[in-house]
């Protein structure tokens, strides 16, 4: 069984571990500690007393409300988009890019889908600003639910008491 320091995995949060020690994290059999360890690193990225219970992506958590024990989506800043158990994006802030023009944002010309077939629906938080997901769906495709996990359960598989309110 591998172990790994705190810098590490906060490394590997970031995006700036060596490639050989993530390929080493992938392909060996997982530490017992990781978990608590993983949210270690990510309550240190945050300001809010909140206690994050899980990842959603970059900038985004399921945490405990510090005032409530509501169990909530929200982001880096704090701003919350409501219980986890529904789909956060629909309180965010959604730029839907459905033409050429939008496109050629990101894309040079001809390099982009065409968006009578596909569009980028990015979605930010309403407080920050920040971009915490990009869906690339045909254009009458519904606003994707990404996951909702069963926390009771992921509690009970990791070994740790669960939240009061899931
Ligand atoms: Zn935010």
């Amino acid at each position: 069984m591998s172990t790994y320091t705190k810098k590490q995995v906060h490394d590997l949060v970031e995006g700036t571990l060596d490639w050989d020690s993530v390929h080493k994290m992938l392909s060996m059999p997982k530490d017992e500690g990781r978990y608590e360890l993983y949210m270690e690193v990510l309550q240190d990225a945050v300001t809010y007393d909140d206690k994050i219970l899980l990842a959603v992506g970059p900038h985004l958590n399921i945490v405990e409300s510090a005032t409530d024990g509501e169990i909530v989506v929200q982001c880096d800043c704090g701003h919350s988009f409501g219980d986890y158990r529904e789909n956060w994006k629909l309180s965010a802030n959604i730029y839907v890019r459905d033409t050429a023009e939008k496109m050629d944002q990101v894309y040079p010309r001809l390099m982009s889908p065409d968006t009578a077939w596909q569009n980028y629906r990015e979605y930010s938080c309403p407080s920050c600003g920040t971009m915490l997901d990009i869906e690339a769906p045909t254009p009458w495709y519904p606003v994707m639910h990404d996951f909702q996990p069963d926390l009771k359960t992921f509690f009970e598989w990791v070994g740790q008491p669960a939240p009061a309110k899931i």
